[in-house]
This record gives structure tokens, sequence and C-alpha cells, in this order.
């Protein structure tokens, strides 16, 4: 169990129970109270906060810790494991081939992370291909294709076509060679029916095996209405939390994960092709609760 960079506060109100091998409810309730505060000020859903802090209550007082534990070992366990429950193992990405697509909010960091996944594919030995049918957004079509060529992987897009859905089809066709498809989508300020049946539209015809819902980890509530409509209308398999390299420690994106009863599969680390990281629970869950 690896929890550095916890809080202060928190490190604190865990640190008064060395020595100690029992604990008691004022205990408990003190480390409870850092946790849900660390948690929502990273941006954590008060009804997700809630739950966890029953669940950390009643196993911190109800179990006893094995022979050996010390009281704050025991209860670091228990939170530890009750946020890998909440926030789930990494999402699963075989190194086959395979085609994701790629929905969210415009700004949100969808073009570039399709080209940052690119690059990642690339280096695990397989051949990516983006596909940018981007066309609501002025630049998009630019700014894929240079960070493609930054990342030397495979691109199609067409500035002079405004039909995604075409470009979609003919993407596919003229990157076939390719393993791994990354079919990157528009988007727009807000939710608007347009968005979704464009989304749609493109799904039908690229038939991705897995979505990924991207959100910048700024999102606060926003992301619960984000997840449950991406979620409705094409179904997500993952979300990818972008511009991790700020101060937002993007609590939000646990919201979308049970929302869309998923998990976080990359992070964004910044804004070159190489800031990109796989998720992993230990040390999203430090920075949640640093
Ligand atoms: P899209 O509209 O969803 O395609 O969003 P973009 O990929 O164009 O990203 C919007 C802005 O956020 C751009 O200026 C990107 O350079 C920036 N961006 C995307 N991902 C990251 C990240 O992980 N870190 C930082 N610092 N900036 C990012």
């Amino acid at each position: 169990m690896v929890l550095d960079n916890l809080g202060s506060s928190l490190r604190g109100s865990l640190d008064k129970l060395r020595g100690k091998s029992r604990i008691d409810e004022d205990d408990v309730q003190e480390i409870v109270k850092e946790i849900q505060r660390s948690l929502l000020s990273a941006d954590v859903d008060v009804s997700l906060v809630m739950d966890l802090s029953d669940s950390i209550k009643t196993r911190a007082l109800e179990e006893e810790p094995p022979g050996g534990t010390s009281a704050r070992d025991h209860v670091l366990k228990i939170v530890y494991e009750e946020l890998v429950s909440l926030i789930g193992e990494s999402t699963e990405i075989p190194l086959e081939s395979q085609t994701i697509m790629l929905a969210g909010l415009q700004g949100s960091g969808k073009t570039t992370t399709s080209a940052k996944m690119a690059w990642w594919f690339s280096k695990k030995g397989l051949r990516p291909a983006v596909i940018q049918t981007d066309t609501f957004r002025p630049g998009a079509y630019d700014q894929a294709k240079q960070m493609c060529e930054r990342a030397e992987v495979d691109f199609y897009g067409d500035p002079d076509c405004d039909d995604p859905v075409q470009i979609a089809r003919e993407g596919l066709e003229a990157t076939e060679d390719a393993d791994v498809h990354i079919v990157d989508t528009a988007g727009r300020h807000a939710l608007e029916d347009d968005l979704i049946a464009e989304i749609e539209e493109i799904e039908g015809v690229v038939q991705p095996d897995l979505n990924l819902l991207v959100l910048d980890a700024a999102i606060g509530q926003g992301a619960k209405e984000q997840a449950q409509q991406f979620d409705e209308s094409i179904g997500i398999g993952g979300v990818v939390i972008t511009k991790l390299d700020g101060t937002a420690k993007g609590g939000g994106a646990l919201t979308a994960v049970n929302e869309t009863d998923s998990s976080i599969a990359f992070l964004g680390m910044g804004e070159t092709v190489q800031d990109i990281e796989r998720f992993e629970p230990n040390g999203f869950i430090s920075r949640l609760l640093g």
C-alpha cells in the first residue's frame, strides 16, 4: 500500500492513532472529516464522499486490526481500500488492433489526447492512426495533423469536407494498414442535441471497440450530466482526465466513472504528445487526499 503525499491534516489525524491498538468513534470521526475535506476540495461529488465516509466509518469501527497491525495502519488500509473500490483499476487497454473513439466537450482535450494516445500505442509497438472528424472547431484539423507529425503516427483528416461521418468512413479506409484507429470527434461548448446526434452517427460508421470520455481535470459537478448523456448515447467504457499538470485534482472524473460504471484509462499531463500516462490508482488517490 502506497499512500504518500497525504495532506498534512489527514496525516496529523492518523498520527494521533500511533501507539493505540484500538480506535474509538471520535478518532474515526476526525479522520473521516479530514478525508471529506480533501475530497470535496478536489471536486469529488458530495454523495460519493458521503457513501465513502459511511463505509470507512463502519469498517474502521467494526473490523479488528489483524494481529501486529497498529490502529493507524489498519485505518489507513481501510481508507485506501475504500478509495480503490470507488476509483477502480485502470481501464483495460489490450495491446492489439482496435478502434477507440473519443467524446467530450470542446476544449476538454480530445484532439490533444488522440495524438497522445497514438504516440503511446506506437511506443508499445503498434501502428496507430488518428482520424480527425472535428469539422466544428476551426483549427482542429491543423492541430491534430501537427501533433500526429510530431508523434510520427498516421493521420487522416479532410479540411475541405464538412461531413464528419464521411470523414470517418473515408478515414477508416485510408488508414486500413493501421492496427489501432483513434477517432477524434467534435465537441461543443455545451451538451447540445446536434452534438449527441452527430457522435451517434459517427459511432454507427466507426463501430468502436471502446468509447472514452475526455474530461478536463477542472470539471466539477458538470461531469455528471456529461457522463450520463454520452453514456446513454454511445456507451462510455472509460475516462481520460486531462490537464492534471495544473492545480486541479480531477475528482470530477470520479463522478463520471461512477455514472458510467467505467474506469479511468489515461491521464493527460501536459500539452505535448509525450505528456500521457496510464491511470494508476495509488498516485491518483494520493493526489486527491494531498
Ligand atoms: P478539444 O477541443 O477537446 O479537442 O481540446 P484540445 O485538445 O484542443 O485541448 C484544448 C486545450 O487544452 C489546448 O490548448 C491543449 O493544448 C490543452 N490541453 C489538452 N490537454 C492538456 C493537458 O493534459 N495539459 C495541459 N496543460 N493542457 C492540455
